[in-house]
């Protein structure tokens, strides 16, 4: 249920993916959607362009989540233009080249971890500094992973220790924050069919993969974005520091 004052949704790393899906739904659903992305201008802008096309309120804001002043950057412009925010999916996350850990170059583990852990640590903090101040409170949606309690090993174990840290991270602020009327929760996809297998380079094993999925396939970033909008909506109002998984049964 949407209130007659628009809610405001901020769907980090929102120009492809799960996070696009999730802003397309949040804008049908009548939020007003901040769609950010990192490098992918032309990716948000397009998606902005088709939720207004649509009769939606979006906007596109560019900023690297593991950064915290552009975090802060981030919330700020939002807020400026359209309005205090209700809702934050946590979604932007990277995952590092496939393979085994002592072949994983040292850079790279970092940058995952500073993407997925601190970027969702800094935009929760933001988040929460915002609505807590506010009597409606709000809700924060983490991105998670199946990987979290699978490991992914020889694959990339250090982006399964980044989201188990989100499971974590959840948990615990959940209880935190539940006395400021905000809501913290965690969807732990399985594997969707979305660029970041391509970027990893594990994008030619998925078929195989799918075999051992007990639905016996891939999901898609819309069914990821069915639980997201749920999880945000009034109907969730007594769920928080709980995680979602929606894996096919994996
Ligand atoms: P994706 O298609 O690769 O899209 C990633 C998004 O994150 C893009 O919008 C990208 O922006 C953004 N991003 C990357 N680094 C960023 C940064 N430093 N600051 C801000 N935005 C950044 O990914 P996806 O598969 O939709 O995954 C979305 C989330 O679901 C991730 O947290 C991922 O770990 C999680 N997940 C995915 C799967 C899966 O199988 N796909 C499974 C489990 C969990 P640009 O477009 O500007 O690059």
């Amino acid at each position: 249920m949407v209130s007659s004052v628009q809610n405001v949704v901020l769907v980090t790393g929102g120009s492809r993916g799960i996070g696009a899906a999730t802003a397309r739904l949040a804008s049908e659903r009548g939020y007003a959607v901040a769609v950010n992305y990192f490098r992918e201008k032309k990716h948000a802008e397009a998606l902005v362009a088709e939720i207004q096309q649509g009769g939606g309120t979006a906007l596109a804001v560019q900023a690297d989540v593991a950064q915290q002043p552009d975090v802060a950057a981030m919330f700020d412009q939002v807020e400026a233009t359209l309005g205090p925010i209700r809702a934050l999916v946590n979604n932007a996350g990277i995952t590092g080249k496939r393979g085994p850990l002592v072949h994983a170059a040292p850079h790279e583990i970092r940058r995952v971890l500073e993407v997925n852990v601190l970027g969702v640590i800094w935009c929760a903090q933001e988040a929460v500094r915002r609505m807590s101040h506010r009597t409606e409170g709000g809700v924060i949606v983490n991105l998670s992973s199946g990987a979290a309690t699978i490991g992914s090993p020889h694959t990339y174990v250090w982006y399964a220790a980044s989201k188990a840290a989100i499971d974590g991270f959840t948990l615990g602020l959940a209880k935190e924050v539940a006395p400021e009327g905000i809501r913290v929760v965690a969807v732990a996809p399985g594997i969707v069919t979305t660029d970041i297998h391509e970027q990893s380079g594990v994008a030619p094993q998925l078929e195989q993969l799918a075999a051992g999925i007990p639905v016996g396939r891939l999901g898609t970033p819309e069914e990821i974005a069915q639980m997201i909008l749920w999880l945000l909506s009034e109907e969730a109002s007594y769920t928080t520091g709980a995680i979602f998984r929606v894996a096919g049964g994996r």
